[in-house]
């Protein structure tokens, strides 16, 4: 037993459920339950979520990570130091089988700003500990950090960049979206080497998407962002299917509405959101903000949820006058007036939307004409162009966006075809963490997108993530890239670092 343990046992007054020091020779202890780490997310000044699930046989077929049907308690701690010398909060929470013996517990009563680590203990086992942040008082605006992360496909490599990511200590993890694949690489040809496989093929029960998360969850690289930092999540597609939109699927497969359901159950079981996610109606509610202080604003947007259908289907088209069509929405009504007021009412100085998919006009033609990917901003231009004055309109906006596996760094314009219209802010597209495979950096590439597309700053083909620093007087947006992600190891490194001058809406040149 070690000195953490002992510790945990003494000040929970447990010490009588585990005998302490050797046990008896012939007593079995059940298999360690925490397989899959632990997590914290949406933090607030008084406390964040704390998430962990129990799964001794992680990739048990029936999406149950091994355990019985019977519910059973977890015990929980939160400390204001590493050792666990000073806990400050406790209890006791119940993980039932009805949830995959998942548990969220919302901790509250902590100070603002602050540093806390939290842990569980259930079945006679102790989970690893996780760091977690409080975020500062209204009206305090300390410098902060952040790490944005998307799309990390399991079979295209490992997920090095999270563990990079993890080594920084971001004080807030903003994933967004594409955080596992629901298919396999058995289902289509491939042009990428499979490194690992997923447990089973396309997801459609609820078991397998269970399975799937918990996969997942097993790595250890996503183990140890999860445990460096709180995450505030959204989703892309492939959490549900790709491309499916609102109450269309994505995919021809029948049987899309209890894919969905399935889907959304499962990934608020595995992910450190608050219990107010999960409505009545069965949506999953991901638009929220969180405020750091007077710094930093995240509206934190849903692009899948109350989008109408791609238009033209999904791919990457010529033409679709479709995709100009005043009536069509990606955020819908009601997010976009909540978005409106949150950006109207924002005290922040830096307004960061995290969001999933390209803001910016990317023409993907070279030379004469243009093609767009309609699965993007670009196949919803009249809400995208309410979205960009409302940005005009803001503080200093950045747009966080996940979703095409290449680094971007773009600056936003009310009009894209014209230089002359007012700048509405800048966008910074983080790359994957593994989906496409190893990557490159692709300058001469880079220099053609450019052409078509005079507005994108940079663009970089290889893995990695962007880690932020922001003040009152800048934010800075390192690119970070790995050079390969098909083997284990390999170092990170800046490729290209933009500072954001407060009032500038634009990168400093310098
Ligand atoms: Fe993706
Ligand atoms: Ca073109």
């Amino acid at each position: 037993m070690d000195t953490s343990r002992r510790t945990f046992l003494a000040t929970t007054g447990l010490a009588g459920l585990v005998p302490a020091g050797a046990l008896p020779a012939l007593r079995r202890r059940a298999a360690d339950p925490f397989t899959l780490g632990v997590a914290s997310g949406d933090p607030a000044p008084d406390g964040f979520v704390i998430w962990t699930r129990l799964a001794p046989r992680p990739l048990a077929a029936d999406g149950h990570g091994g355990m019985g049907s019977a519910d059973t308690d977890v015990e929980w701690q939160v400390a204001e130091d590493r050792a666990f010398a000073r806990v400050v909060r406790s209890g006791r929470v119940r993980a039932r089988h009805a949830s995959a013996h998942s548990v969220h517990v919302e901790v509250t009563g902590l100070r603002p700003g602050a540093e806390y680590f939290y842990r569980f203990r259930a079945q006679g086992h102790l989970s690893p500990a996780g760091r977690s942040l409080t975020t500062p008082a209204p009206g305090a605006a300390p410098s902060m950090t952040f790490a944005a992360a998307s799309c990390a496909y399991y079979e295209h490599g490992y997920f090095t960049a999270y563990r990079r990511m993890a080594e920084q200590h971001p004080d807030l993890i903003v994933h967004l979206g594409d955080y596992f694949y629901e298919d396999s690489a058995g289902d289509k040809p491939q042009a990428q080497p499979i490194i690992r496989r997923h447990v089973g093929g396309k997801c459609a029960s609820l078991a397998d998407y269970r399975l799937r998360h918990a996969q997942y969850k097993t790595d250890p690289d996503l183990q140890a962002a999860h445990a460096a930092a709180p995450w505030a999540v959204t989703w892309d597609d492939h959490e549900v299917e790709n491309n499916w939109a609102g109450t269309t699927p994505g995919t021809k497969v029948p049987g899309f509405p209890a894919r969905k359901k399935a889907a959304i159950r499962a990934y608020y079981e595995h992910m450190p959101l608050r219990a107010s996610a999960l409505r009545p109606n069965g949506e999953l509610r991901l638009t929220r903000q969180v405020t750091w202080g007077d710094l930093a604003a995240f509206h934190i947007l849903d692009t899948r949820q109350y989008r109408d259908d791609q238009p033209c289907e999904d791919g990457v088209r010529v033409g679709c006058d479709a995709r100009l069509d005043a009536r069509r929405v990606l955020l819908g009504a009601g997010q976009l007036r909540w978005l409106d007021a949150g950006l109207r009412g924002s005290r922040a100085r830096w307004n960061v939307l995290a969001q999933q998919i390209f803001l910016a006009q990317r023409d993907h033609r070279l030379g004469p004409g243009a093609e767009m990917a309609l699965d993007g901003w670009d196949g919803y231009t009249a809400e995208r162009d309410r979205v960009l004055r409302g940005l005009a309109a803001t503080r200093n906006p950045v747009v966080l966006t996940g979703d095409v596996h290449v680094a971007h760094a773009n600056e936003l314009r009310t009009d894209f075809d014209d230089p002359g219209s007012p700048r509405a802010g800048v966008e910074l597209v983080a790359t994957s963490i593994s989906s496409d495979g190893d990557g490159y950096s692709d300058p001469v590439g880079g220099q053609l997108v450019r052409a078509e597309n005079p507005h994108v700053t940079f663009i970089d083909q290889r893995r990695g993530y962007i880690f932020c620093r922001a003040a009152p007087d800048a934010l800075r947006a390192e690119f970070r890239t790995v050079p390969y992600i098909t083997r284990r190891g390999a170092p990170a490194a800046t490729a290209a670092t933009f500072t954001v001058p407060d009032g500038a809406r634009t990168f400093d040149p310098r």
